[in-house]
């Protein structure tokens, strides 16, 4: 009964490759708004985005997955 353990051990993935760039960037972090929220900064440095709208933020909370 460790809750709080498991979820420091858990951490989400998103690779920039599985939304269609060819890029090699990759994060991680511990929680999914972690995650985007360096995947927006990197959007913004290496893609030129400006914004990131909600259909990207969807794809990117669909492609990130959680290593156990
Ligand atoms: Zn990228």
């Amino acid at each position: 009964m460790f809750p709080e353990k498991e979820v420091f051990l858990m951490r989400k993935i998103f690779k920039c490759r599985d939304i269609g760039n060819n890029c090699e960037y990759q994060v991680s972090g511990n929680s999914e708004e972690e995650v985007l929220q360096r995947v927006s900064e990197h959007a913004k440095r290496a893609h030129n985005m400006k914004t990131i709208s909600k259909e990207l933020a969807d794809k990117v909370r669909t492609a990130i997955y959680t290593l156990f």
